[in-house]
């Protein structure tokens, strides 16, 4: 895991990983020079109880794939191999403590920031770590709320990509070329991921 200097910590639940979420990484690590971004993929999701998750394993080697190309990246098993509900909190506690020295951004899309107030310990995790919003196509930042005075907003090229649409185009068998890195979409037919609807 890497230590000094600035770190990223990039959470979610990586249902597929898929270009927004490296440009994402990638942009905030150039923009507020960071050393490195650590990739979390959420064990269980607190959040989303409702639809089952792809397999934590798979979600993590995609997470693993996807990433391996960029020095900068890494990923963690914080959340997969910890038991119950992921909590954000707990994760910052954690790297906080085995990266001591470095200060933390923990990056969200605007449609995560706009909802991080509610999350579990929020006065907490404002404390732990700097909060970075990304911009999201059809997400507004949230200017007008109380997180926006203490987040960083970076503007990246929109992307209109998520998990929830690669999901729905393979359960529908159409293509997912140049949404997610190739050795992704390759892994997603190999395991016969997503191919029922949700
Ligand atoms: P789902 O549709 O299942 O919710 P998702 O595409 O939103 O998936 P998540 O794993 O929920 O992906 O998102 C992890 C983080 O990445 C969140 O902070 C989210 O806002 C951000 N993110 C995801 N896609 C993009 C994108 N296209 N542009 C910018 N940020 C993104
Ligand atoms: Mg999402």
């Amino acid at each position: 895991m890497p230590s000094g200097g600035p770190i990223g910590v990039m959470g979610g639940s990586f249902d597929p990983i898929h270009v927004g979420h490296l440009l994402a990484a990638s942009e905030v690590a150039d923009r507020l020079e960071l050393s490195a971004v650590i990739f979390v993929p959420a064990g269980q999701p607190w959040q989303k109880s409702r639809r089952e998750l792809a397999a934590a394993e798979d979600r993590y080697a995609m997470t693993v794939i996807a990433t391996a190309g960029d020095p900068r990246f890494s990923v963690s098993r914080l959340e997969i191999d910890r038991p119950g509900p992921s909590y954000t909190i707990d994760t910052l506690h954690m790297l906080a403590e085995t990266l001591a020295s470095s200060t933390l951004y923990f990056i969200t899309g605007a449609d995560a920031l706009a909802g991080i107030e509610t999350w579990y310990r929020y006065e907490e995790i404002v404390e732990l770590a700097h909060l970075v919003g990304v911009s999201r196509p059809g997400h507004a930042l949230p200017n007008d709320q109380p997180v926006a005075a203490s987040a960083t907003f970076v503007d990246i090229p929109g992307l209109a990509v998520s998990a929830t649409d690669i999901r729905e185009r393979i359960a529908a068998h159409r293509s997912i070329r140049y949404l997610v890195p190739t050795a992704v979409e390759s892994y997603i037919y190999k395991h016969e991921l997503y191919r029922e609807a949700e």
